[in-house]
């Protein structure tokens, strides 16, 4: 009877501290004990995450198949980038983050058989399932763009990207060398190029991130007029959400950095350090001399879920945009770079999904309807120089959902505000210091809720204010 109680819950203090109405806190100390299987699939961020919170809730049979043996925490990659953060603080071993009490199964998943609820793994072996988490990210092309891998890999060649534990190390030492480098000055200025894909891309902030990181540390040093920066993107404007993207642009032309808009990456001449480009309103090849290359790589869905019977016609795991379960098999959920909810592909995300998929699980394992609801939430916190971040939140069609807005923020936190010196100082704490914190010590745990620190949100809640807000509209 004690045990059916389900859980202890501490609404009362939360309620106060957040001040925005009822909040369960996360830490049950008397959960309901669930016997299901739960296999998750993919050891990233969201895996680790969401495995964490099944347990610390009571599923207690869970699975992680994840073949890496080690785990990154990869928004740390634009600082290491920038020299602001160490390669080897964004990772850890494998074993050190997998959830106690969760079986680790280092293996990679070959495919899918949701008819018969188990999955087939590299070495011809199957595990079944009550319960399937899809948790494995995107896929990174480098093969994508010719000449990029051979670039990347060449010592000297000046192709550089933050999208790679290895490559991310590389920028900031690219960088130095050309800024150390006399030959460029005033009169001669080195030229750097910084490249967006026509693919969607996660963390689609940090191909700009970079460049502005750089661009202050010239300007700190007094040599930024040894330079020439250039922000090359198929799309006609610097963010995908038009309140952000206007601040940036004003700033790209107050920072003298030059825009090279539908314009595309095609191909990279590694020898001559020439990139071409398509030029997409003149549908002509442009080539352009650099000598340091940032590329943002074409991402896509991982090929083996291409053919996936869970999948889209695109090849992402096709689940509701709000319960986040498959719209194929009722007990298939998927969160984080993997779905194809239109949300921007970010940790953020990640952790405004895990929640609502626990919640989602619990009630199909109770056999009640799915009440858990995802609103399209994420953030990119924008770094705009060596410690200021510009931080971008929103939800689904880019409505702004900014945590610290004085007028629609969460209380306390509103009165921060979202705009000035100190504010962007604030974020860049957060951004540099906090959220990393945060992750190995509370996310890796289940206990880190996003913009609702270690309270858990009511995800039922939001699903409520989700509708009222659609039918005010
Ligand atoms: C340079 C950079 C900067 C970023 N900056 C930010 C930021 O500032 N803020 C932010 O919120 N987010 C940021 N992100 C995005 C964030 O890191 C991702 O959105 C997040 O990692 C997504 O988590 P995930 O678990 O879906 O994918 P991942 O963390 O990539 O994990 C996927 C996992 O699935 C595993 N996997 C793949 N295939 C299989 C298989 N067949 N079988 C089993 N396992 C498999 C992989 O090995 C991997 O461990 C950044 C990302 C990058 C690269």
């Amino acid at each position: 009877m004690f045990a059916s109680v389900a859980r202890v819950t501490l609404k009362a203090a939360a309620a106060t501290v957040l001040g925005t109405g009822v909040y369960v806190v996360s830490y049950p100390v008397f959960c309901k004990q669930r016997s299901e299987k739960v296999v998750v699939v993919g050891g990233g961020s969201a895996g680790i995450g969401v495995a964490a919170m099944l347990q610390n809730e009571g599923v207690k049979n869970v699975t992680i198949v994840e073949p890496n043996q080690t785990h990154y925490y990869q928004p740390l990659w634009t600082l290491v980038g920038g020299g602001l953060a160490s390669a080897k603080n964004s990772q850890k071993d494998m074993k050190d983050v997998i959830p106690k009490g969760a079986n680790w199964i280092p293996k990679r998943v070959e495919s899918f058989e949701p008819d018969s609820n188990k999955v087939t793994l590299d070495d011809g072996s199957t595990v079944e399932y009550d319960y399937l988490v899809v948790a494995v990210g995107m896929q990174t092309d480098w093969d994508a763009i010719p000449g990029l891998e051979e670039g990347l890999e060449k010592e000297d060649s000046g192709v550089v990207s933050v999208y790679h534990p290895k490559y991310c190390s590389k920028t900031w030492q690219t960088f130095q060398s050309i800024k150390n480098n006399r030959s460029f000055n005033a009169a001669n200025p080195a030229t750097f190029l910084f490249t967006f894909p026509p693919t969607l891309l996660k963390c689609a902030g940090a191909p700009q991130k970079i460049m502005w990181v750089l661009e202050d540390t010239l300007r700190g040093e007094g040599k930024r007029d040894h330079a020439n920066l250039t922000f090359c993107t198929p799309g006609a404007s610097m963010f995908g959400v038009k309140h952000y993207s206007e601040k940036l642009e004003k700033m790209r032309v107050e920072r003298g950095v030059h825009a090279a808009f539908e314009n595309k990456l095609v191909s990279i001449d590694v020898s001559n350090k020439i990139a071409t480009f398509l030029d997409i309103k003149n549908n002509s090849n442009v080539k352009k001399h650099y000598d340091m290359l940032h590329v943002g790589p074409h991402m896509s869905a991982p090929t083996f879920l291409r053919k996936s019977p869970l999948s889209d016609s695109s090849g992402w795991v096709d689940v509701d945009k709000h319960t986040m379960q498959s719209t194929k098999y009722s007990n298939v959920f998927a969160l984080g770079d993997c779905t194809n909810t239109p949300n921007s592909k970010t940790a953020a995300a990640v952790t405004s999904q895990a929640p609502v998929v626990v919640h989602n699980i619990e009630r199909s394992i109770d056999k009640l309807p799915l009440d858990g609801f995802y609103t399209g939430y994420a953030s990119c916190p924008l770094v705009i120089t060596r410690n200021q971040v510009l931080l971008a939140e929103f939800g689904y069609g880019g409505q702004l959902a900014e945590t610290f807005d004085r007028k629609n923020g969460k209380f306390p936190w509103k009165f921060i505000g979202t705009e000035g010196y100190l504010q962007q100082r604030f974020f860049f704490f957060l951004k540099e210091t906090l959220f990393p914190y945060v992750y190995w010590n509370l996310w890796t745990k289940g206990y880190w809720y996003g913009t609702n620190g270690p309270l858990k949100p009511n995800v039922v809640r939001a699903m409520e204010e989700a509708a009222s807000v659609s039918a005010s509209r």
